[in-house]
């Protein structure tokens, strides 16, 4: 088997928030969605959690132009949101994650077909924004139906929305003739912090090992001479026969050989945050709950699905979600499975599929 071009992402928190909008084609973690399609975009069903029906919250995005030739996926860019109510999340569930593929040719309707200025202070007129074609929420950038009916002059996509906006300044701003970007959006505490999302081949070298795992390798030795003699320290022999033993070794050590193989490959580069491989394999932190073709539900046009990347739990240190009162927000990993042919939807989003997978209990 070929392997596939491996990519990693690694967070920037240190670039202008000017290159992270929709015309500069973006990657990144957190702010406001930076929409590719800038109409339609997702409806207001589409982005509430399926089990609590809160909104759902932008995440990241990753920009993946399939392939430069591809006619109407000259642009393509996948949307990941999540549910931070803390009752939707469940081990090896994910159900309250939604990710979104949107596309577009390179002669469209919002964009120019030429890449913008690479100094953002050279640009010309305003930035392309879904904002032109329908209203957005204040608070989260998805679409925005409900007005406040006092000025008029601001859109939310729900009323809990609407409450944290008001809360959070709109109280003392409404109905005055202040600029609305004095109103931080981020004061409401809805979205994550807005970072860069970097992508760069992966270097790795499988023949580097690490002390750790030098360390396991000679723990499970030892422990499997003692079951093998009936001498293991904590008196197992006796209650257990060596076929049992011989299964629980075995079962162990497939969890242990997993979780080794996905340390060993991170430790290389610790600070990733995203693997990239479209059409590859994805890196599992468990023997447990992996995705298999079955489980992979196809895509609406009939095509089966393959990855394309996972986002790694490294992800969760940049996300403030610690200071967060009763966000319980967690992954071992959280797999991306798209569209093989990334079939043709002109500028609707469509959904795609995600698989989570958590850390063995012991982890
Ligand atoms: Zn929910
Ligand atoms: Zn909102
Ligand atoms: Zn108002
Ligand atoms: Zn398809």
């Amino acid at each position: 088997m070929a392997t596939a071009r491996m990519d990693l992402g690694f967070v920037n928190d240190d670039c202008d928030a000017r290159l992270l909008q929709s015309h500069y084609f973006p990657s990144k973690v957190g702010g406001k969605p930076a929409w590719l399609s800038l109409n339609p975009i997702p409806k207001t069903e589409q982005l509430s959690c399926p089990r609590c029906n809160n909104p759902l919250v932008f995440l990241l995005q990753v920009y993946s132009p399939r392939d430069k030739t591809e006619e109407d996926a000259f642009h393509r860019t996948l949307f990941l949101f999540v549910c931070q109510n803390s009752a939707c999340s469940t081990p090896n569930d994910a159900s309250n994650f939604k990710v979104f593929r949107s596309q577009l040719p390179r002669m469209n309707q919002f964009f120019s077909s030429d890449p913008p200025p690479d100094d953002p202070a050279d640009e010309i007129g305003p930035a392309p924004s879904a904002q032109k074609y329908q209203p957005l929420c204040e608070v989260c950038g998805c679409i925005g139906p409900k007005q406040c009916s006092q000025c008029k002059s601001v859109s939310y996509c729900c009323k809990d929305h609407q409450t944290l906006h008001w809360k959070a300044g709109h109280k003392t701003a409404c109905g005055k003739h202040v600029s609305h970007d004095s109103e931080d959006p981020s004061a409401c505490g809805v979205l994550f912090p807005e970072l860069e999302l970097e992508i760069e081949e992966e270097t790795y070298s499988p023949e580097k090992s690490t002390k750790d795992e030098t360390e396991a390798s000679q723990e499970y030795q030892q422990y499997a001479e003692n079951v093998n003699t009936g001498q293991s320290g904590s008196g197992l022999g006796d209650q257990y026969s060596e076929q049992d033993l011989e299964g629980m070794a075995a079962q162990e050590t497939e969890d242990d050989r997993i979780f080794k193989k996905f340390k060993k490959r991170v430790a290389q580069n610790e600070e990733q945050v995203l693997r990239y491989s479209k059409g590859g394999e994805p890196l599992w932190v468990s023997s447990d709950h992996q995705a298999k073709q079955e489980d992979i539900a196809v895509c609406s046009c009939g095509a089966p699905r393959q990855f394309e990347f996972q986002v790694m739990p490294q992800l969760l240190n940049h996300l403030g979600v610690d200071e967060k009162e009763g966000n319980s927000l967690d992954w071992g990993t959280l797999c991306v499975f798209t569209c093989r042919d990334s079939c043709a939807i002109g500028s609707n989003y469509t959904e795609e599929f995600v698989w989570k997978q958590d850390f063995s209990a012991d982890r």
